[in-house]
């Protein structure tokens, strides 16, 4: 991305409804992850419960589940600090740097992996986890106010140059949400990049394997709904970490403060509710036929390949528009010098990405039957996110390509799903 090398004034735009909305999601997101969880684990599951299933105070807190949450955190930290990997740098920043980052997330993965299997081996309950789940969310959900109030406090000591463009407007409630500070970090440690794709990322289909070892704990052997659960998303965390230098050019990275907003959906929503499915299994089991499996199976392998294909073309035209791969495809020039792809997959829709993870969301929840909408709640959730991410996205690319912009938009008139949106 293009970086303005003036130093940011007071941004004035606001996001996610100002400081009200920021207020409201401060508050209810994290009520929102708990009442899930408590449903999800509930017999009838019964989302449209008036009053909804809220867990007891008895079982919001465990003694086993603060040392848990932190062994974790200090094994990650760890693991990123290894030397394995490359080390890459990031993009260009306001004031001409560039950041290092070490490219070892898939190592982190492996070695957890590793860890695991051996525990096992040594009689290790990781099924445990599964009755730790709301404890443990409740952990991670203090984790993450303690880190956006060390990052809101820190934020001010740090040069105007290195505040993001969106999370300096003055309001104390909006800036705490969305981020004051680009890139913080603790000398070469990078607290945004860790939290992106490490502690949160894993620990989800940690917690999803937890659930299975559950389900054998409980019925001798798991069901092969939960398997495809386990594998869809074990794949879907594995792709991300093996391209994790891909993150490097991102929304999250490259423009958006580090606050509760990422800090929260890193460590809290994307590893508690991101594996719901596989949680309602565990209370819910539902038996799939061979061909409904089969379907299933196209279906996710169908999204991943739309996925994974837009998202490398797009990254190898950033890295190498001569690369023999990207040479080929038509473009529009920008006044940024940079082009816009409009052929190939970024000339079918304007975020072949997003169609393809939607694909792959569905493709989780289809396992779980349809007896209940719980199971569904990260498509649904997932789909409003990614129509909400397409517009913030669409309104920074009309601010930086401007004619360009539209002049694609023009070509490419679908966003997401051709002929429907
Ligand atoms: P994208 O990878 O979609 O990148 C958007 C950027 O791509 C634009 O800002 C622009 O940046 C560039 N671009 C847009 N159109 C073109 C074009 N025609 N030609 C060349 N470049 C173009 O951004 P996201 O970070 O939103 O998504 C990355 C992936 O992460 C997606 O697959 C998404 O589904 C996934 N995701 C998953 C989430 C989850 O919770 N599971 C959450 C969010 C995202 P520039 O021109 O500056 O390069």
């Amino acid at each position: 991305m293009k970086q303005n090398k003036s130093k940011p004034s007071h941004s004035t735009e606001r996001e996610f409804g100002g400081a009200a909305g920021a207020a409201c999601i401060l508050v209810f997101l994290p009520l929102t992850v708990l009442v899930l969880l408590s449903v999800c684990l509930s017999e009838d599951a019964a989302v449209l419960r008036w009053p909804p299933h809220l867990p007891s105070t008895s079982h919001l807190s465990d003694p086993r589940a603060p040392p848990i949450i932190v062994l974790w955190i200090i094994t990650h930290v760890l693991l990123y600090l290894l030397p394995l990997g490359k080390v890459s740098q990031g993009l260009v920043l306001r004031d001409g740097s560039r950041l290092k980052y070490p490219i070892n997330g898939f190592h982190a993965l492996c070695v957890t992996a590793v860890l695991l299997a051996v525990g096992l081996c040594v009689g290790l309950n990781l099924a445990l986890l599964y009755e730790l789940m709301v404890p443990l969310a409740v952990c991670a959900i203090v984790l993450a106010y303690l880190l956006s109030f060390y990052l809101y406090v820190r934020s001010f000591s740090v040069p105007a140059h290195a505040l993001a463009p969106g999370g300096n407007t003055g309001n104390p409630v909006y800036d705490f949400f969305m981020g004051r500070e680009l890139n913080p970090r603790i000398g070469s440690f990078d607290l945004k990049y860790f939290c992106e794709l490490r502690p949160g990322l894993i620990g989800w289909v940690v917690l999803n394997a937890s659930m299975l070892m559950k389900e054998v704990e409980l019925r001798g052997a798991p069901s092969l709904s939960m398997l495809l659960v386990n594998c869809f998303q074990l794949l879907y965390v594995t792709d991300a970490l093996w391209n994790e230098e891909a993150v490097l050019s991102t929304m999250d990275i490259v423009h958006d403060g580090f606050g509760f907003m990422l800090a929260f959906g890193d460590l809290v929503w994307v590893p508690f509710t991101y594996g719901l499915q596989a949680a309602f299994l565990v209370s819910h089991p539902h038996s799939l036929s061979p061909v409904g499996a089969l379907g299933i199976v196209l279906l996710n392998g169908t999204g991943y390949y739309i996925f994974r294909q837009s998202n490398s073309q797009k990254n190898t035209f950033r890295r190498d528009p001569t690369h023999h791969s990207v040479a080929h495809l038509e473009t529009i020039p920008t006044a940024t010098g940079k082009k816009l792809l409009v052929s190939g997959w970024w000339g079918f829709v304007r975020h072949p990405n997003y169609l393809g993870d939607l694909l792959m969301a569905l493709a989780w929840s289809l396992p779980c039957g349809f007896s209940h909408i719980l199971p569904y709640f990260y498509v649904l959730y997932f789909g409003v996110l990614l129509v909400h991410r397409e517009a913030r996205d669409e309104h920074q690319c009309r601010m930086k390509y401007g004619a360009a912009w539209q002049k694609y938009c023009s070509r490419v008139p679908y966003r997401i799903v051709p002929y429907v949106y």
